[in-house]
């Protein structure tokens, strides 16, 4: 059973300017998620990951909700600012 994201990530401004993922196989990760992983691991002084391995433990993005954005991109973002 896949773990599907729950939260309403909806209204994060930060969407909006996150690539669309494309198409890559099985990246269908919640990237509000994942920006909530990166700003913890920002605050906790930890580098960004290099690969998106660490998204291996976050839910699955639920239809509609952040349609598709790209969740490492959304992770990488964090860390850019
Ligand atoms: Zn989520």
């Amino acid at each position: 059973m896949k773990a599907i994201c729950s939260k309403n990530h909806r209204y994060n401004p930060m969407f909006s300017v996150l690539p669309e993922n494309q198409g890559k196989t099985g990246r269908h990760k919640c990237a509000g998620c994942a920006v909530e992983l990166a700003m913890l691991n920002k605050a906790k002084g930890i580098p960004a990951s290099r690969d998106d391995s660490i998204l291996a433990e976050l839910p699955e993005s639920q239809a509609g909700n952040v349609r598709h954005k790209d969740a490492y991109a959304a992770y990488q973002m964090v860390y850019q600012y």
